[in-house]
């Protein structure tokens, strides 16, 4: 049998879902610059500084969305108001630009499908016949759908999303709680589940809650700011952990 290349004190792994184990964090990205190029375009005319990918990586990738709206504009000096979670997308508000950028997202969604890591589904099976649990730890409230279109919803013990942790109260990544809530739920402690992220605020997630394993997935070239961020090891495939001990 194949061994899932992680510390013989693992349990569980707690999987990220867009850039871990589906080919969404792209998509998001561009949802995300069209959104943000749009509104500052709006705003500040041609003098606009555009979202690069750097902010896409600081400010933006892993948390929930409003937090991913209200950071990347306080690091550009601009606040709005909250606004509500059913705002338009038309409106200027925190609420409003996330579902702006929702609608955004959806539509390239619906237009161009999902993809799944063939390397990701592989290691999820080794993992899962090697006797760990799984969990799905994702920001995005859109999980679920997601989950279904690659068909691997039967893939994990636990999920929790977007929309479970608005109806528990969780604070959203880098804070450790939706991770925590996760090994809860499979019950084990967490110095016994090993984290699987791509994003910073993942790592920052990973750290905090004092996780036995942190493990950096890497897809855009940033694997010094995911050790600077908490990773033990970095990988660009999840395939590169298996048979490793
Ligand atoms: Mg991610």
């Amino acid at each position: 049998m194949t061994t899932p290349g992680l510390p013989q004190s693992i349990r569980a792994c707690l999987f990220d879902l867009d850039g871990v184990i589906t080919r969404t964090a792209v998509v998001h990205a561009a949802a995300w610059r069209e959104m943000f190029d749009d509104f500052l375009g709006h705003r500040e005319g041609d003098a606009f500084r555009p979202f690069s990918d750097d902010d896409y990586d600081r400010y933006v990738d892993g948390r929930p969305r409003a937090d991913g709206v209200r950071t990347f504009l306080a690091s550009r000096g601009i606040e709005l108001p909250e606004g509500s979670p059913d705002d338009g997308p038309g409106e200027e508000t925190v609420n409003g630009l996330g579902n702006r950028k929702n609608e955004l997202l959806l539509a390239r969604i619906h237009k161009d499908g999902v993809d799944a890591y063939p390397g990701s589904l592989r290691y999820l099976g080794t993992v899962r016949d090697a006797g760990l649990k799984t969990a799905v730890v994702s920001s995005s409230a859109n999980c679920r759908d997601i989950l279904a279109a690659v068909r691997i919803e039967n893939m994990f013990d636990a999920r929790i999303d977007g929309v479970v942790a608005r109806e528990r109260g969780l604070p959203g990544k880098p804070a450790p709680d939706t991770f925590l809530a996760a090994a809860r739920d499979l019950g084990e402690a967490p110095a016994a589940c090993a984290v699987f992220e791509d994003a910073q605020a993942g790592m920052d997630a990973g750290r905090a809650g004092r996780f036995g394993y942190v493990v950096g997935v890497d897809r855009v070239g940033q694997a010094e700011a995911l050790r600077a961020h908490g990773a033990d090891t970095v990988v660009e495939d999840l395939a590169e952990l298996e048979g490793r001990s």
